[in-house]
């Protein structure tokens, strides 16, 4: 039984993470109710942020500079003027983040303490307490939760389904255990995070998958650039899910990257083991996929100060029984970052009306085809402000009844994962997605346990067989090339079944 009683008409965040948190918080005082899968900032990426959050606080650095470097790592997909938007509020968000308790490292002197991450062309990532900055930021915000009574919280409650009426949101189902309800709402605000679920390796949480997304797109939302993944080419390489990260600072600090023989295979390239982050992975799934292993070696260069200046993935190290100072660390790529989602505006309003979406389901044009790192947490805090802003300035809405509910089947990821991991990795071509298509198609149409994470990964199928150009985070063998004119696309569920349901009737398939 879920309690609804006094709640309906309030505007809806699902998801807190630290989008959601901070949506919440600055809805105030107007009255919402934050509906989340697990506990309160439990469940999220967001916690597990190791690096940091971006912002051009440095005397020499600007806005502009930040922007030239996301436009860069974006590779000729980034919405300029969105971009510029959101990083010109950084240190707005900072002073917000501040203002709910957040501590952010500062030097002896009182400043902020900033690191400098690959391409970012200055020093400008901000820390909380070194390597916790997620978690930490994560916390401050959830402890403010309580504090604001116009925030009513709904934990351990699945959001399912939204509820439409003439093409406008009235309406969202929630299910726990064996019951299902409909929260009647005109205003739903989505904050679920990434889908790096949908894959056997992932740095996620493994059950999201994308539950927003999916939602949006069944409720008639557009999507924009689902098939730009962002894989981490140095992820723990042990059965453990969600795998562990082995931080780019490792390799900032000198560590090179061996294969089992001991060669060294980043040698020959541009930036060697700094090589963008796609450039990296897709060296590492080279090695992986022709049978061989790779290892990051710290045994020469960082050697017995492993534990002191990583002591976090010296702890991870160990329970694997591998000691850095003594030992090649062995590594792999992951799924990590979604840069596509749910198309939004600069308010992070999605096309269709009431429903907005922040964070990391959603696709603002910030990342384009890859994303500057440390850009992710900022984006959460700017578009959590502004969605809470342009939804509060609209008022409550009084609402036609919405529909009756019926209990939906638990989701499976068992029939979707290997499909996934094998046709939407680190390289694609056409044969592989066209097989993907064929096989989450059908998975998607019975409407069964599989469903719904099929209907994400059919979205990513479906976008990557349209790209036919290797762009930032998606590389098609068969296409290794950028295209000379490349824009974004947006798609509806309907267009991109209709595109499955053509590319499933191609004759290559049946030969295949
Ligand atoms: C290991 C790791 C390290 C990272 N390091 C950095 C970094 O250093 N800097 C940086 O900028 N970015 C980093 N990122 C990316 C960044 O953490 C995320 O992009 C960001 O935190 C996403 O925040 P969010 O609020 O959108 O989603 P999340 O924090 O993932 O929160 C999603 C929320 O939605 C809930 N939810 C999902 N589905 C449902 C549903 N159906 N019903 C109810 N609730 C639901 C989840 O339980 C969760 O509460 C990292 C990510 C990972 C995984």
């Amino acid at each position: 039984m879920i309690r609804l009683e006094g709640l309906h008409g309030q505007t809806v965040i699902v998801g807190s993470g630290i989008a959601g948190l901070v949506a919440a918080l600055e809805m105030a005082p107007q009255p919402v109710v934050l509906i989340t899968r697990a506990g309160l900032g439990q469940e999220c990426s967001s916690a597990w942020a190791q690096g940091g959050i971006a912002a051009a606080l440095e005397a020499d650095d600007s806005p502009a500079q930040h922007l030239a470097d996301t436009l860069r790592a974006g590779d000729g997909l980034c919405d300029e003027t969105v971009a510029s938007g959101i990083l010109s509020e950084a240190q707005e968000a900072i002073a917000l983040l501040e203002s709910y308790g957040v501590r952010f490292d500062r030097t002896a002197d009182g400043v902020f303490s900033l690191g400098r991450e690959a391409a970012h062309s200055h020093r400008r990532i901000l820390h909380v307490g070194g390597d916790r900055t997620g978690s930490s930021i994560t916390s401050t915000l959830t402890r403010a939760v309580p504090q604001c009574p116009s925030i009513t919280c709904l934990t351990d409650i699945n959001a399912q389904r939204l509820v439409t009426t003439d093409g406008h949101i009235t309406g969202i189902q929630l299910q726990k255990n064996d019951y299902a309800e409909v929260l009647r709402t005109a205003q739903v605000i989505i904050a679920t995070g990434g889908c790096g679920g949908l894959y056997d390796a992932s740095t996620n949480p493994s059950g999201n998958f994308g539950q927003g997304v999916m939602m949006a797109a069944r409720a008639g939302a557009a999507l924009r650039d689902m098939e730009f993944m962002q894989f981490h080419p140095t992820a723990l390489d042990t059965p453990q899910t969600p795998m562990a990260l082995v931080s780019e600072a490792v390799r900032g600090e000198g560590a090179i990257l061996i294969d089992q023989t001991g060669r060294r295979f980043m040698a020959q390239v541009p930036g060697a083991e700094l090589a963008p982050r796609d450039v990296v992975a897709r060296a590492v799934h080279q090695i992986i996929s022709r049978g061989g292993r790779a290892f990051l070696d710290a045994r020469a260069t960082i050697g017995s100060d492993f534990a002191q200046n990583f002591p976090g993935i010296h702890a991870l190290c160990a329970i694997s029984g591998v000691d850095p100072a003594r030992d090649p660390i062995p590594i792999r790529p992951v799924a990590h970052y979604h840069m596509g989602g749910i198309a939004t505006d600069k308010d992070g309003r999605s096309t269709l009306h009431g429903l907005w979406a922040i964070g990391e389901c959603a696709a603002t044009g910030l990342h384009g085809a890859n994303r500057l790192a440390s850009n992710s947490l900022l984006e959460t805090v700017v578009m959590g402000r502004r969605a809470a802003r342009d939804v509060a300035g609209r008022g409550m809405r009084t609402l036609p009844t919405a529909p009756k509910s019926d209990l939906l089947p638990d989701n499976d990821l068992g029939p979707v994962r290997p499909v996934v991991s094998k046709y939407l990795g680190v390289v694609r071509n056409e044969m592989g997605l066209r097989c993907a298509i064929s096989k989450l198609l059908p998975l998607v149409e019975t409407y069964g346990r599989g469903s719904d994470p099929a209907l994400v990964a059919l979205a990513i199928a479906v976008f990557a067989n349209l790209r036919c150009e290797s762009r930032g985070g998606h590389y098609r063998s068969d296409f290794p090339d950028p295209s000379s004119q490349s824009q974004s696309y947006l798609m509806t569920l309907t267009e991109i079944l209709a595109h499955a349901g053509s590319a499933r009737q191609d004759p290559l398939l049946r030969t295949a």
